[in-house]
């Protein structure tokens, strides 16, 4: 099993509150555009039809893209800031690109594109992310980092942290989801509980989701957007385009103007907070939930002791730490009794799992067994 958790917050980060440097009044943060800039006419005609959206802030167009082969559409490069330039006169919209390499950082800049990114496939390495760090030491300009394509916290946070050393303090990191060898639902697994742990650790950093590229799809755009507001993202950049099932890379994805507009219009704002009547009854189940916590680790401690007397037990007995007939009967005795009282499959297995490898490990500990390489 793979941890994100941990107690450690980050607290050496400088961090700008997003609504200082892109106030957004009280709808999230919105930044669509194409996946690709494709041509003057396609990137001006969809930045005149999102510009009609006051929701929409902000312009996205990616000019280098990063392609598995080379044989696909790698973007139109330097060619595209000059549109970008226009879309900036023409709409009042700020602009965005995903840089990648120090030429492009200082093209960016020579063109005034307001507002940075680095993609998933340059947070991974951290020597491309310590040269853009490097280039951009004492300017002033917000950059966003998208998750890294490995669901590796600390490599996201490793991206974060080179930027903001070098003085970048208008920061927001965009969750894309993380690659995983298993296409079912999501084009990119969003893991969520990787941009939460990421919120808890730097407060005040804005996580902004792209649901785009976590669906690859049309369909499900609107429960993924919703998700994110519910878990108190800052704001939503999707993908949009005048034809998109034309579009030259992304086209699975990427919506029309119009349909971003319904998306954005279904989508429900709560509050973070609620009257000071709802506030307290709050308070009341929150203090309920802290009471069975507290006994449900008294329990887990109880049973962990019984685990260490039954260790002791079969080490009197020399007998073996797992007996797998055992295991099976509690996995599914366990199982049983869970789905009649309400408690899922899937959470159960991995709760039975966690059980059983601190109880092997407790009953190793006791039987004076040492895995080969685990440390004292
Ligand atoms: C993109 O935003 O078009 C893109 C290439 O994204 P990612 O780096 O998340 O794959
Ligand atoms: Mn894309």
């Amino acid at each position: 099993m793979y941890f994100y958790l941990s107690q450690t917050m980050e607290k050496h980060f400088d961090i700008i509150p997003l609504n200082e440097w892109l106030p957004t009044g009280n709808f999230p943060l919105v930044i669509s555009g194409p996946c690709s800039a494709e041509s003057r006419e396609q990137v001006l005609s969809t930045a005149m039809q999102l510009a009609g959206n006051p929701r929409v802030k902000v312009f996205r167009a990616g000019l280098w893209k990063p392609r598995t082969r080379p044989s696909s559409f790698e973007g139109v490069g330097i060619a595209g800031l000059e549109w970008l330039t226009e879309v900036k006169q023409q709409t009042g919209l700020l602009t965005t690109v995903e840089v990648a390499r120090p030429e492009h950082i200082e093209a960016c800049l020579k063109h005034n594109v307001d507002i940075l990114w680095l993609g998933a496939r340059t947070v991974v390495n951290p020597f491309s992310v310590q040269e853009l760090a490097d280039v951009l030491k004492g300017v002033d300009i917000p950059v966003m980092v998208k998750n890294p394509l490995n669901p590796d916290i600390s490599l996201w946070i490793g991206a974060l942290e080179r930027l903001n050393k070098a003085g970048i303090n208008k920061l927001a990191a965009i969750h894309r989801g993380f690659y995983y060898y298993h296409h079912a639902l999501y084009r990119n697994q969003p893991m969520w509980e990787i941009p939460i742990e990421l919120q808890r650790r730097i407060p005040g950093l804005p996580v902004i989701c792209d649901p785009s590229h976590i669906c690859g799809r049309r369909d499900i755009l609107h429960q993924v957007s919703q998700k994110a507001l519910d878990l108190e993202m800052a704001g939503l950049m999707i993908e949009s385009h005048v034809d998109p099932d034309h579009a030259l890379t992304d086209a699975n994805q990427q919506i029309t103007p119009d349909d971003l507009n319904t998306l954005l219009n279904t989508l429900v704002v709560r509050q973070s907070r609620g009257n000071p009547e709802f506030e307290t009854g709050l308070e009341m189940l929150r203090r309920e939930i802290d009471k069975m916590d507290a006994e449900l680790l008294d329990i887990l401690s109880k049973r962990m002791k019984i685990v260490e007397e039954i260790g002791q037990y079969k080490k009197d007995n020399n007998i073996t730490i797992l007996q797998i007939n055992r295991w099976n009967e509690i996995i599914s005795d366990r199982l049983n009794l869970g789905s009649r009282i309400g408690l899922s499959r899937e959470f159960l297995l991995q709760f039975l799992q966690l059980i059983h490898e601190e109880s092997i490990i407790r009953q190793e500990n006791i039987m004076g067994l040492k895995e080969a390489g685990e440390k004292e």
